[in-house]
């Protein structure tokens, strides 16, 4: 792939940003938390995980264990029994634990409001901070980039990598530094939204003019539409012929 010069990628980004913040005005962190250490939580959860599913069980979480002391002290069996539906659930219970255990220990049991200091902690990378410092603290570090963000920077060729780090160094280029946070939840609520992994919604999509996969995937998703259309007609007729035949028996 080979990407628009470095100032027409910039002014399409300023579009598409614009676009994104009218569609999705009230775009935020959809996880749900009451201060830095529960997002911290919340966040070593969403791990191959939905927000909706991790906000299903944080509430039990949090009130079993209230504080950073409560989870460095834990049976790590009751942390896994609480948080088993969110998957990977022992090693995350192992990355909770081993994250209360450090900011007891290094930070005086406040959660750091560095990239350098959060990522020093076990359990905690790049990402994960990223979402602490943006949202807790209100401090713009760096994007957030997971499988939403990745996949539409590329559609909209805002990058050409496929590593997180590259990708987000791509986007930190692009996007004004006080929007970063933001950015995040911008592409994320048009992922769910319209540029969804399997069947992109590119013909009412609101970033469609700037947008330079918008006609490859339009068409490969009107072609799709038109298949299975077919496949369900003949579905219909064949269930049509279906009683007949039985009725000659
Ligand atoms: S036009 Fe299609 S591929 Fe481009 S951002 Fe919109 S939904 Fe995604």
């Amino acid at each position: 792939m080979e990407l628009d010069k470095p100032d027409q990628r910039k002014t399409r980004c300023d579009t598409i940003i614009a676009r994104l913040r009218e569609t999705f005005p009230e775009a935020h962190c959809a996880l749900h938390y009451a201060d830095p250490l529960q997002l911290l939580v919340a966040t070593i959860l969403s791990a191959q995980c939905t927000d909706v599913r991790v906000n299903m069980v944080t509430p039990r979480l949090f009130k079993r264990f209230p504080d950073v002391q409560a989870l460095a002290e834990a049976e790590p069996a009751e942390i896994e029994k609480i948080i088993q539906s969110t998957g990977f659930f022992r090693s995350k219970a192992r990355a909770i634990q081993q994250t209360a255990r450090d900011i007891i220990a290094r930070y005086s049991g406040q959660v750091p409001q560095t990239m350098e200091e959060l990522t020093s902690l076990r359990g905690v990378g790049r990402k994960t901070a990223n979402v602490v410092l943006g949202n807790a603290f209100g401090k713009n570090c760096g994007i957030v980039v997971d499988t939403h963000v990745g996949r539409i920077a590329r559609r909209l060729e805002l990058s050409q990598h496929t590593d997180p780090e590259k990708v987000e160094k791509d986007l930190m280029r692009l996007v004004p530094q006080h929007l970063w946070a933001l950015f995040s939840h911008l592409l994320i609520a048009h992922g769910r939204t319209y540029c969804t992994a399997r069947n992109p919604r590119c013909v009412d999509c609101p970033i469609s003019s700037p947008c330079p996969s918008a006609p490859i995937l339009s068409e490969a998703s009107r072609v799709r539409g038109a298949k299975t259309g077919q496949r369900a007609g003949k579905r219909k007729a064949g269930r049509r012929v279906m009683p007949k035949k039985r009725a000659h028996r």
